[in-house]
């Protein structure tokens, strides 16, 4: 790979453990203030993060990783991801999350039926969570 100042290393880590670790030439993610792409030598960032897709870019490939929010730091052409869970694309269990979906869909309606609002903001999350991950999954 190319010289220092013209890579970024990225880091993704769970309570489970380290994720993923590699180098790239871009990273993409989902702040809650919007997408941030960043290249070698960006400016310093601290940012919480969607439960969204997150691209790193190396050569003509491009790693995939489905994370549940937590946060990012970037300094240094170091980028550290810490979440509650992350699966590389290749990990995802499709299956897994299609269930897990069904059941937060019916959970939203009987939570609706119920005027439940707390069962209804965790299952949004579930839900959101699930989605995530089929999307990783399949693009
Ligand atoms: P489920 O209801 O299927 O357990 P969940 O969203 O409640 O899904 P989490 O609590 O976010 O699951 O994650 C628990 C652990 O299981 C984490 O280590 C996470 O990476 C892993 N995990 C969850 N869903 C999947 C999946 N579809 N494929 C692979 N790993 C998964």
């Amino acid at each position: 790979m190319a010289d220092n100042a013209s890579v970024l290393s990225v880091s993704i880590v769970t309570p489970d453990g380290r994720v993923y670790e590699n180098q790239g030439t871009f990273l993409a993610v989902t702040t809650k203030l919007g997408q941030l792409g960043i290249m070698p030598n960006h400016v310093p960032v601290i940012s919480s993060l969607e439960v969204d897709v997150v691209r790193v870019k190396h050569g003509e490939d491009e790693d995939k990783i489905a994370v549940n929010g937590g946060f990012l730091e970037f300094s240094n052409n170091a980028a550290t991801i810490v979440a509650d869970s992350a699966e590389r694309q290749d990990d995802i269990d499709v299956a897994r999350a299609e269930n897990a979906r069904q059941r937060a869909e019916a959970t939203i309606k009987k939570a609706q039926a119920a005027h439940d609002a707390d069962n209804l903001a965790r299952a949004q999350v579930a839900l959101r969570r699930a989605v995530n991950r089929i999307n990783v999954a399949k693009h």
